[in-house]
């Protein structure tokens, strides 16, 4: 007897370990069969005081109605890790539509992965009905091995599995106080490991977002990718360009002001990820952090930290101003080997070349893209002016962008560049005439922290994915 249920663990395993390496619709669905491992609350200790209210009167309600209804996703994690999440997101057998007929303050959203958001103030939680896996032509849509659509419901069991990380699937049952783990969550998480769900390079071609995950987790988490879900990244970073522009945009947000954009650069650079972010790169600007070229990415990135972990406002703009600078000069001093137009021609043309490679790779939304030339231009006005006639000052001074612009020339000249002169000309002018420059004045102490625009209103939660 006991013979024979060895052999059907054995069996079980087995077929687990094979499912998980084929991960088809058809073996999703046998796996369905295989239990969760439920954890108590005497081992997972999740801080429930840590849990929106908001979120819970979510979880009551679902529950009241007879649906099942979990915590999923990161904000499980991070509680679990001592951290603070960022939003919580409820998972329930509940369609989109039932979901909007319980709630008044209820929107759907996404076509590409129908969601509900319930609206609690500046609060919004969002709800994702079980997901199953997907079938060519069928709702969830897949194209070339790549997932398009993924609307086809499916029970918690398939929603585990169709998840990302293993860390990433862990339900919590806040009624029960339990953790429900179908895919060794709980142990990665315990060893700090990061472990796609299923076949990694399946997984990665399926969504090739996912390799920026894996990078944004392991930054943020300082968790170790598993060797198994590292190893395909390089071979499949080219599918990046296969994203459409605005998700890849918000992923870089996430990625860059998230408060660890150094040690995302990085990981980006150790998997030959970055360059396919930034046009100009070759070898990360971390990985030689030798001269002013690539030093000036890196500060930028340190200086990005720093303020978000001082919660001071950060622009992309900025930090993308930055991570081209280095090939910006290198297509300017290009165009001068050439003896092509003015100075300042040379920096508008250089400018238009260096951005317009960029949106190829990651297109940059235009607000930013505006900024980020204005920033530019600047510099040439900035050292050529300091110390000049006072209507041309006052002409810079008046620019929407001088802060920033300012910032930046402290930035070129911290990371080396020969700019030292007209930077402390400026700071001076500043100290002088604290109203100088457009905007609130600040001590010179502050100067550096000048860069952002004014702190946004909390604004609605947005999701181009899932
Ligand atoms: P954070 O909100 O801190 O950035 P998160 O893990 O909550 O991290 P979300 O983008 O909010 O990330 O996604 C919520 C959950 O949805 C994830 O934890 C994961 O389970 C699932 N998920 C998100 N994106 C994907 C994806 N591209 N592929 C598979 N599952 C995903
Ligand atoms: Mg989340």
């Amino acid at each position: 007897m006991a013979c024979r249920s060895a052999l059907r663990l054995h069996y079980e395993i087995v077929v687990t370990h094979q499912l998980m390496n084929t991960f088809d619709t058809d073996n999703l669905a046998r796996l369905s069969k295989l239990q969760p491992r439920v954890i108590q609350a005497s081992e997972h200790r999740m801080p429930v005081h840590g849990i929106s209210r908001n979120a819970l009167t979510v979880l009551r309600r679902l529950r009241a109605a007879r649906f099942q209804a979990y915590l999923v996703g990161g904000c499980v994690r991070d509680l679990l890790l001592d951290l603070h999440p960022k939003d919580f997101d409820v998972a329930t057998d509940a369609h989109p539509e039932q979901v909007r007929e319980l709630f008044r303050n209820c929107i759907l959203i996404g076509r590409r992965f129908r969601l509900a958001h319930v609206r609690f103030g500046p609060e919004i939680i969002e709800i994702s009905t079980f997901r199953a896996p997907h079938r060519q032509g069928e709702d969830g849509m897949v194209r070339k091995g790549r997932i398009i659509r993924d609307n086809v419901y499916g029970n918690m069991t398939d929603d585990a599995w169709r998840r990302d990380f293993t860390i990433n699937a862990l339900f919590y049952d806040a009624a029960e106080n339990v953790l429900v783990d179908y895919n060794e969550g709980w142990e990665d998480l315990r060893r700090r490991r990061l472990r796609l769900i299923g076949e990694p390079r399946q997984r990665y071609l399926e969504d090739p977002v996912r390799m920026l995950r894996a990078i944004r987790f392991a930054a943020k988490l300082d968790f170790e990718i598993a060797p198994a879900s590292a190893a395909p990244i390089t071979q499949l970073a080219q599918y990046l360009g296969e994203i459409p522009s605005a998700r890849l945009f918000d992923e870089f947000s996430k990625l860059f002001l998230s408060g660890y954009a150094v040690r995302v650069w990085e990981l980006l650079s150790a998997h030959q990820l970055a360059e396919r972010l930034f046009s100009g790169i070759n070898a990360g600007p971390c990985a030689a952090p030798e001269d002013a070229n690539t030093r000036l990415p890196r500060m930028a990135m340190e200086d990005t930290d720093r303020r978000i972990a001082a919660r001071l406002p950060v622009t992309p703009a900025f930090l993308i101003a930055a991570l081209l600078w280095p090939e910006l000069r290198g297509e300017t001093a290009r165009l001068e080997r050439k003896g092509r137009a003015t100075e300042a021609e040379r920096a508008d043309l250089a400018a238009d070349t260096v951005l317009s490679r960029q949106v190829k790779q990651l297109a940059i939304p235009r607000r930013f893209s505006i900024m980020v030339r204005e920033i530019w231009q600047l510099q040439h006005a900035l050292q050529r002016h300091a110390g000049g006639a006072r209507r041309h000052v006052d002409a810079l001074c008046r620019k929407k962008r001088i802060r920033a612009a300012y910032d930046f020339l402290l930035l070129r000249m911290r990371a080396g560049e020969p700019v030292q002169q007209a930077a402390d000309w400026w700071t001076a002018l500043q100290e002088r005439e604290p109203h100088a420059f457009p905007g609130k004045a600040r001590a010179p102490d502050d100067a550096r922290e000048a860069h952002a625009p004014p702190r946004h209103r909390k604004r609605r939660r947005r999701r181009t994915h899932r």
